[in-house]
């Protein structure tokens, strides 16, 4: 069986053709399929539109948040309902085309867990294409994962991978990285795209600035995650040692009589000193932390933290 799932916020205009497309391609498909739509607390009349369309078709489930929460909350609360082997994500909006759908199924049965459209031909604000042209190299550069387009709607996943996502924010912007660094394979596909015809984008320029913070984030997570002692204890141990260096040099001076009560660097010493004990500590509470959430873990809770690809029943 093959899930389609479709984040919707605000999408009126859109979703009666968009349904229309899709349901002209996933027959052609030849497989048993379900459609999940997440409605993502739309204001318009999209979540009657998804209603009477759940009432005329038994293969659609419409799911509703009661407020906006975001793209990556709808997709991982897709996820986690799906039933199929595959699941295909697409955009409401019109720009992913389904008769790409096939292409990136074909990739995924091959083998590759997931599967990304690449929009090769994007058709978009020229401004957000410079500025996706230069997350996408960013990301490649900082992870070594050679990915054209980290953020293409349109994406297959095997089960697996795809109920192994927890997303929230922007992190839907960073799934292939977070996939991969599981052990998942991933793969492009270029796929056509098309403008957007009707309703606006939900993510303006602002987004840059969102997301700065979001990859030191994701950095520390890929990084550091179950170590945080190796990023603080550097950090912190380095700053120690400089206020401790300074501090056995200013003693020396005061031993050979010099006064050192009102020179700037015995406070820099000082707060050297400080700031680096705390950092130390902040990543010994955090590895404490780690270490206690490890060892109270049931077997279920365990499976999900192992990248088990195998086991017999
Ligand atoms: N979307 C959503 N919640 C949001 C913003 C967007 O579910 O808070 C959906 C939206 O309805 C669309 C998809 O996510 O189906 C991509 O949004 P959009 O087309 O605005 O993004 P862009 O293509 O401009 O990156
Ligand atoms: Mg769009």
């Amino acid at each position: 069986m093959i899930t389609i799932v479709v984040p919707v916020f605000n999408e009126e205009e859109s979703l009666g053709a968009f349904y229309h497309e899709l349901t002209h391609v996933l027959p052609t498909l030849k497989e048993k399929y379900e459609i999940i739509f997440v409605d993502d607390g739309s204001t318009d009349l999209s979540l009657k539109l998804l209603q009477s369309l759940a009432q005329k078709d038994k293969a659609v489930r419409v799911y509703s948040f009661r407020r906006n929460t975001g793209k990556s909350e709808a997709l991982t609360f897709g996820f986690l309902q799906a039933k199929g082997d595959y699941i295909v994500t697409l955009d409401a909006d019109l720009q992913d085309k389904p008769t790409e759908i096939h292409k990136l199924l074909d990739r995924a049965k091959a083998g590759v867990d997931v599967v990304c459209g690449w929009r090769a031909n994007r058709l978009d604000a020229s401004k957000m294409k410079i500025i996706s042209r230069m997350f996408n190299l960013l990301m490649d550069k900082m992870f070594g994962l050679h990915i054209h387009d980290y953020n293409c709607g349109l994406k297959v996943y095997t089960r697996d991978a795809a109920k192994s996502l927890r997303l929230y924010g922007s992190l839907h912007r960073f799934i292939p990285l977070l996939t991969a660094v599981q052990g998942f394979t991933v793969d492009e596909v270029a796929v056509v795209h098309e403008p957007r015809k009707f309703g606006k984008s939900k993510f303006g320029f602002s987004k840059v600035w969102k997301d700065l913070p979001d990859l030191f984030t994701i950095f520390f997570l890929i990084k550091y995650a179950k170590r945080p002692m190796h990023f603080f204890g550097i950090i912190g141990g380095l700053l120690l040692l400089m206020g401790a260096g300074i501090f056995v040099y200013l003693s020396i001076i005061w031993m050979m009589g010099e006064s050192i009560g009102g020179r700037p660097l015995f406070f820099v010493s000082i707060l050297l000193i400080l700031g680096g004990l705390q950092t130390f500590f902040t990543g010994f509470l955090a590895d404490l932390m780690i270490n206690i959430s490890q060892t109270n873990q049931t077997s279920d809770q365990a499976k999900n933290r192992f990248p088990l690809k195998f086991s017999t029943p």
